[in-house]
């Protein structure tokens, strides 16, 4: 379990992008996070996987504190950034024995993950090839693959549909219902309402850096869409 109890997070310049963000996201479920540019997203994510501290307030996975065990918390967990900014000038299968050894992956099961991934989102032809000559799409699958590397119980997401062509977010979508069964607990942010609609358990919209709406959509369904409901919602005064 994802545990966000009470975040505040300001940054140096005044913005306060987290106002007491609270939110739980059971095992097995996708939980879609929304809302405006600027409403906060970013910020929430870069807390959840460890990237920035926050002023107050408590994040734990399966009751490891980040703060009190942040070794054995991100052990736990993968993050796909918005724009993965991968090592250019390695070949792609060196990038993915390194996460495998910093993860500690023995060789049998890496060769498994990234047999089966990176068939599945057909780069399979491509790992021998420098990830400079990957385009961003690929670029994307990579990182993906990475980050399944060691089977993670939490996999972070920031606008993991941008840059996939349809099959590849097809089959993005296929894996992320797939690694739910064995209780994987996706969190991703995305503009496209679409992809949360159909995808997500669970959905947060974020609007200037408060937490609007927390819980299923099809709560809310009866008699609008995401988009009219998050509008409405999101709109400015
Ligand atoms: P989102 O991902 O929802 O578009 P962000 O979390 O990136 O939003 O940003 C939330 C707010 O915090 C915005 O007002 C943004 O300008 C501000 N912000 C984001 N990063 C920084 C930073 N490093 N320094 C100062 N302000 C920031
Ligand atoms: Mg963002």
């Amino acid at each position: 379990m994802l545990k966000i109890n009470n975040v505040y997070k300001s940054y140096k310049n005044g913005v306060m992008a987290n106002d007491n963000i609270s939110l739980t996201v059971n095992d097995g479920e996708i939980y879609g996070f929304i809302g405006p540019n600027g409403a906060g997203k970013s910020t929430l994510i870069k807390a959840i996987v460890g990237l920035h501290d926050f002023d107050s307030g408590s994040i734990s996975l399966d009751d490891l504190s980040i703060k009190n065990n942040p070794l054995a918390y991100k052990a736990k967990l993968a993050y796909i950034p918005d724009n993965p900014d991968l090592y250019e000038n390695i070949k792609a299968i060196n990038y993915l024995n390194f996460i495998a050894d910093v993860f500690k992956i023995d060789l049998k099961t890496r060769k498994e993950k990234i047999e089966k991934y990176a068939s599945l989102f057909e780069i399979k032809n491509s790992l021998n090839m420098p990830i400079k000559s990957f385009s961003h799409g690929m670029k994307q699958k990579l990182a993906i693959i990475g980050a399944l590397i060691h089977n993670p119980k939490l996999l972070v997401m920031d606008e993991p549909f941008v840059g996939l062509d349809p099959k590849s977010s097809y089959d993005l979508k296929e894996l992320l219902k797939e690694l739910t069964k064995e209780g994987t607990i996706i969190f991703f942010s995305s503009h496209v309402l679409e992809v949360v609609e159909k995808l997500c358990d669970h959905i947060g919209i974020i609007n200037k850096g408060k937490i609007v709406y927390d819980g299923s959509f099809s709560e809310v369904k009866k008699d609008s869409s995401l988009e009219e409901f998050f509008l409405e919602l999101t709109e400015n005064e």
